[in-house]
């Protein structure tokens, strides 16, 4: 028989209990379980890419994900940058993600020998090729004028009522389009913040998440205070989309960072020994989110393992030279 005072105890720790379950919830119960990837087109990634230290590297590395998916990246001896492009083969179409940086890497010949390879193999004599971009910035862009001339091919402006036109995004930035390779899609995320047009785009065949500038091992460039919203409502979109979908890997534009936690090499520097490898994961996209969250409309230059959030203007007030936002390059 238990006491009056022991019946008001136990109700008073029930109720506490409840209390903490509902209210409290714990971290973990609010992000879910990345989706399983089991159904997905597999794919390899290097264990090194070429980093600027060996003065024989190619001009451009062609890494194949696999027969359909392929990753270049452009040299550091050629430009600092090092940017890495994407180019993705469906059964009609083949599409180019950015064309590099400055240094004049030879992007066309080195696309031009993936798609004669490709078609070679797959008893064809030609596709047809999109040139697009994940954004406008020079790094991504500055050797378009190498296509310019190429038969059978469609170019596509980086500028944003050009890009939005072709793609058909009516609603910018909160709708998703997709953009169909012929048995491929492509979704298509409107990323406003490191620049005003950003997209990332998601291969449904291979759940690889081509992140851009958005998000990368490196410095994640916010420009202007007037970005930092977009920045976040951007992650907020992303966070979102990775939760609904299987994702193998995250793969940005860049590597900035050592394969030391949190330790990115000095900004503009021609040679990454040690380099970072580039794939993130849904979990680090989840805890840029949560950052961001956290920062609210407050930013601050903060090291994470993997990267670096990096409101620019916020470098100054350390002394630091803020990066020239890509535009004006
Ligand atoms: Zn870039």
């Amino acid at each position: 028989m238990l006491k009056p005072w022991m019946k008001t105890a136990l109700l008073a720790a029930a109720f506490a209990l409840l209390f903490w379950t509902c209210a409290v919830p714990s971290t973990t119960s609010m992000v879910p379980e990345p989706l399983p990837t089991a159904s997905l087109e597999p794919g390899s990634l290097p264990e090194h890419w070429i980093n600027g230290t060996d003065e024989n590297e190619p001009l451009i590395q062609v890494h194949a994900y696999n027969d359909d998916l392929y990753i270049l990246r452009q040299s550091k001896r050629t430009d600092y940058e090092a940017p890495f492009l994407y180019l993705i083969f469906g059964d009609e179409k083949v599409i180019l993600l950015d064309t590099g940086s400055r240094g004049k890497p030879p992007v066309r010949e080195t696309v031009e020998r993936v798609i004669k390879e490709w078609c070679a193999k797959n008893n064809r004599d030609d596709i047809h090729l999109i040139v697009s971009h994940t954004h406008g910035h020079g790094d991504h862009r500055a050797n378009d004028y190498q296509f310019r001339d190429r038969d059978n091919t469609t170019y596509v402006s980086w500028r944003q009522n050009r890009m939005q036109e072709f793609f058909g995004i009516t609603d910018w930035p909160t709708q998703l389009v997709e953009y169909d390779l012929g048995n491929r899609v492509l979704d298509v995320i409107p990323t406003p913040g490191h620049h005003r047009a950003h997209l990332v785009f998601y291969d449904r065949r291979t759940g690889v998440l081509l992140s851009g500038d958005t998000f990368y091992p490196g410095f994640l460039f916010v420009f202007r205070p007037a970005d930092w919203q977009p920045f976040r409502d951007s992650t907020k979109r992303l966070v979102d989309f990775v939760r609904k979908h299987p994702i193998a890997t995250i793969l940005g534009c860049h590597v900035e960072m050592t394969d030391q936690p949190k330790h990115a090499f000095a900004y503009r520097t021609k040679q990454h020994p040690d380099e970072r490898v580039l794939e993130l994961t849904v979990a680090d996209l989840e805890e840029l989110h949560a950052t961001l969250e956290a920062m609210d409309d407050k930013p601050y230059i903060e090291p994470h393992d993997s990267f670096i959030v990096y409101p620019a203007w916020q470098a100054e007030r350390f002394g630091a030279k803020p990066p020239v936002d890509g535009d004006k390059k």
